[in-house]
């Protein structure tokens, strides 16, 4: 069955929309903060809903960086959040490993950057890879093989500066030949923004590679899977129907919101302008959008 989704509307009354919810989600590129640069007008709209009572939450599928570098950019930018309320898609992977009771003699290997080696480690579990793993170009002569550990029993994929085809095999090799290798991937963003000058390939592409060779899905846990959603939920014991979604892509944020049950709120501060938001061909309608968070300052119509 399908239903047909009503176009968003432009907010128009912030106050019925924030007293309809106990929590915000906010995603953080193109929401917060674009690259190291804060958005207008959040660290006061922020305040101001916490003064109003209400749970803040952030989710980046951002995983080049832990929760606790997270603090540290957030604290950087002059903004009052703590690292318990980051929930990065780093994170996120060593939380679904402890969901699901990962054994902590096996490994992990890791393709990705610093963030999810500090995540895995403060869970506890073990892990090889990440950013400086092979590098050199693989020399064959007759008969040689790449070894691989056999107790690697999941593989995290994540964005990657630094990937390169030895990750390639050896992610493939554990994956195709470990009994059991679970395939996890942070997020699978098309492109992202690591710049303003133009768009980058993004964990996506790592991810179709590791894909593309294995010929397995993977198991997402950034957004639009609801993994993340499903642990916030369970966390603070928040209903998701009190939860507003707040974010800039379509695909990712506000498909996690829809997915996940809550009001979804479209900003045009990051990637998606008004024209694709409202592009016959865009079947993902939020059931708000606004330009920026600090819209909601000025709460009610004139
Ligand atoms: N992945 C990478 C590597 C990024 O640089 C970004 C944004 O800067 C993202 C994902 C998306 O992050 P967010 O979910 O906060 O928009
Ligand atoms: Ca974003």
């Amino acid at each position: 069955s399908f239903t047909i989704k009503a176009s968003a509307q432009p907010l128009k009354n912030a106050e019925e929309l924030i007293s309809s919810v106990e929590t915000f989600i906010f995603d953080c590129d193109g929401v917060i903060w674009k690259g190291d640069k804060l958005i207008d007008g959040v660290p006061e709209t922020l305040d101001m809903l916490r003064s109003k009572g209400k749970r803040l939450v952030f989710v980046t599928n951002n995983s080049t960086k832990s929760r606790k570098q997270y603090g540290k950019k957030f604290e950087t930018l002059g903004l009052n959040v703590n690292e318990e309320e980051i929930f990065a898609s780093s994170f996120a992977a060593a939380a679904y490993l402890k969901s699901i009771n990962f054994p902590k003699d096996k490994k992990v290997y890791v393709i990705g950057e610093d963030g999810i080696l500090k995540e895995l480690e403060l869970a506890g579990f073990q892990y090889l890879g990440g950013p400086d793993d092979g590098g050199k170009k693989i020399e064959l002569k007759p008969g040689f093989l790449m070894e691989h550990d056999k107790d690697v029993g999941a593989v995290v994929v994540g964005f990657d500066r630094y990937f390169n085809y030895y990750k390639i095999q050896y992610g493939t090799l554990c994956i195709r030949e470990n009994p059991g290798c679970l395939f996890i991937a942070t997020n699978r963003d098309a492109v992202t923004h690591l710049t303003d000058a133009q768009e980058w390939a993004g964990g996506g592409s790592m991810v179709g590679a590791i894909g593309g060779s294995t010929q397995r899905e993977p198991l997402v846990v950034g957004k639009p899977s609801t993994f993340m959603m499903d642990y916030l939920a369970d966390k603070f014991g928040i209903l998701k129907s009190q939860i507003c979604m707040v974010g800039d892509r379509l695909d990712t944020d506000i498909l996690f919101g829809q997915n996940g049950g809550c009001k979804t709120l479209l900003v045009l501060s990051g990637v998606t302008t008004l024209p694709m938001l409202q592009n016959p061909n865009n079947s993902i309608q939020p059931d708000f959008y606004t330009n920026k968070i600090s819209d909601f300052l000025s709460l009610k119509p004139a």
